[in-house]
């Protein structure tokens, strides 16, 4: 390896804390692509890690969650507060930003040295979410941002999965997309932290809100410290956005006395760990069986020759 070679994760890493946005912007790509780097700079990053505070933001396609994310880091900026966004497409294989970029309307941002945005593409990764968000989180957190906005792209599971992933989850609703019990089938009551009902120029945002409270009073409350408030935002107005960033800047205040942001980021490690070593075993079989093998394996469960614990046993054996 050529000394140019050698010290490429050292000089990145030194560089991103610098604040340079394009050493971020490669060491956010080493996760992407899962690089051989990776493990190198990660070893790097974590001594400086621990400091931004990490918002989930969630909600259906069209709620507002680009625009209120947008607005956001308007508030954020004007209290003078370092910025990271990531957009996460759960669904989509690709990557490189311009799809996804699109969507944030960054533009407002352009040329704000304060601010990341970056989007990625993180179907094809096993472990998806679990595995690649905390990874680019900790290069926005080492980076210096005091704030990491997670966005959640695309249909799918992710509603829930990114509230794993977040200090803090902001779930998203607005009138005319379904009302409070539509809500509570997707499972969203029991995730949020604080809930924003968007698009409240519209009509029907104080029954939602109504909707919303009731649900919410139904059902258990997550944590007996923290009732989840409920804020009406106008995004694209940004009315109500100052509020937002207060409930958040409140939630986390409560997280470091109550010793929940302790319980949420092990928690949140704990998926990292296990999606790591989960995915160093499937590459461990892939040596063993080889994917075909897998599948000669499988035939021979399938007819009865083997027993599916001897074929498992076959997977596992060997491994130093
Ligand atoms: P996302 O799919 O959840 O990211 O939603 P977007 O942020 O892309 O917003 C979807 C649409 O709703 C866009 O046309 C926005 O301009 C519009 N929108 C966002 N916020 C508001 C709002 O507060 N009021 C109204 N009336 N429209 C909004």
């Amino acid at each position: 390896m050529s000394r140019r070679a050698d010290q490429q994760v050292p000089d990145l890493v030194e560089r991103a804390r610098a604040g340079q946005a394009r050493a971020v912007a490669r060491l956010i790509s080493l996760v992407e692509t899962e690089s051989p780097l990776l493990r190198e700079a990660m070893a790097a990053l974590a001594p400086h890690t621990g400091h931004a505070h990490v918002v989930g933001l969630t909600g259906a396609p069209g709620v507002g969650k680009s625009t209120t994310t947008n607005a956001l880091i308007g508030s954020l900026r004007a209290a003078g507060r370092r910025v990271g966004v990531l957009a996460v497409d759960p669904s989509s294989p690709f990557s490189g930003g311009a799809l996804l970029g699109d969507r944030i309307r960054m533009q407002d941002h352009a040329g704000d040295d304060g601010v990341y945005i970056r989007s990625m593409a993180s179907r094809g990764h096993l472990g998806g979410l679990s595995w690649s968000t905390p990874q680019a989180i900790r290069v926005l957190d080492a980076a210096g941002c005091d704030v990491v906005l997670v966005e959640t792209v695309g249909v799918g599971q992710s509603e829930v999965e990114v509230a794993g992933l977040a200090d803090t989850t902001l779930v998203l609703l607005a009138p005319g997309m379904g009302d409070g019990i539509q809500a509570a089938k997707a499972g969203i009551l029991e995730v949020g932290d604080v809930y924003v009902i968007n698009k409240s120029d519209r009509e029907g945002a104080d029954r939602l809100r109504r909707e919303l409270r009731d649900g919410l009073a139904l059902g258990e409350a997550r944590e007996a410290g923290w009732r989840p408030p409920i804020v009406k935002t106008t995004a694209q107005a940004g009315t109500g956005i100052d509020e937002v960033v207060a409930e958040v800047d409140r939630h986390a205040a409560y997280l470091r006395e109550s010793g929940q942001l302790h319980v949420r980021r092990t928690a949140r490690a704990r998926a990292e760990v296990e999606a790591i070593a989960v995915a160093a075993l499937r590459r461990h079989w892939d040596d063993v069986a080889g994917r075909d093998g897998l599948d000669e394996l499988a035939a021979t469960v399938a007819s009865g020759e083997q027993d599916p614990y001897a074929a498992a046993d076959r997977l596992l054996e060997d491994r130093a």
